[in-house]
């Protein structure tokens, strides 16, 4: 899956000088839980598999659907998907159509509706704002998704850029090499707007956002409120670790490191 130009949607592109600060961050997990959707999901995706079963060889599959706990436990560790299904007691032959579902099933508008505000980033949000710092989001989630969820909290006016993916299953495969490239792509747009970026943080909770950060040679925050626990990103060696958006924003301002020196 390759980048394109299509992959950048503009807000608010021209603000302030050189001098300031920029707060590159993710969207699913720092802003957005989407534990509920991915969680609903999963489940619609085993009621899909025993339909499609019953009518292919006339009886039930033995599924034995995980709690939302155990299915946010196994996503927070990076239980694979095929492993998840198996435990839930899906046949082997039944692990890829199962995963061919999720897929199809996760950015359904009905699902998509039980994404939430994670509980205090709409107070990090405006404490960025009242602090002068430029917010770049930089997302795998399609622009016009994340501009709809801004608008619906009255969030928008906050964010500066986003930068989003343009294929819609680009969230949930959460590439690695795709989180990479945007956020260079994310720093290369600042640098052409005359914003310095050397100072610059990454904040996310998943290895992708730590990594494009490290990559990129600024800073990074990793978030524990999102998909991944913190064993898994303290692994990672973050510049910091934080449990919300609210906190990781808090030691930054606090800490005084935003600045552009
Ligand atoms: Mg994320």
């Amino acid at each position: 899956m390759s980048l394109s130009s299509r992959l950048l949607h503009f807000i608010n592109a021209q603000r302030k000088p050189a001098s300031t600060p920029i707060l590159f961050c993710d969207f699913d997990g720092p802003i957005v839980d989407v534990s509920e959707r991915y969680y609903r999901t999963y489940r619609l995706g085993l009621s899909a598999l025993q339909t499609i079963y019953q009518t292919q060889h006339g009886k039930d599959l033995p599924i034995e659907p995980l709690t939302k706990k155990q299915f946010w436990q196994m996503k927070q560790t990076r239980v694979p998907d095929a492993e998840i299904a198996a435990r839930s007691g899906l046949p082997d032959d039944a692990i890829e159509p199962f995963l061919q579902q999720v897929a199809q099933l996760v950015n359904h508008p009905h699902l998509l509706r039980w994404d939430t505000l994670q509980l205090d980033a709409a107070q990090a949000i405006q404490q960025i704002k009242q602090s002068g710092v430029r917010l770049v989001l930089v997302t795998l989630r399609q622009p016009e998704q994340v501009q709809a969820f801004l608008e619906a909290h009255s969030l928008s006016q906050h964010v500066d850029q986003i930068f989003g993916a343009s294929d819609a299953r680009a969230a949930h495969l959460n590439r690695v090499e795709q989180k990479v490239a945007l956020l260079q792509q994310a720093i290369a747009a600042q640098q052409a707007l005359g914003f310095a970026t050397h100072n610059a943080w990454m904040v996310g909770d998943t290895e992708a956002d730590v990594i494009a950060g490290q990559r990129a040679g600024i800073q990074t925050v990793a978030l524990t409120c999102g998909i991944r626990s913190q064993a898994r990103l303290t692994q990672l060696n973050p510049t910091k670790l934080t449990a919300t958006l609210l906190q990781s924003v808090q030691l930054v301002l606090t800490g005084r490191v935003l600045q552009v020196a």
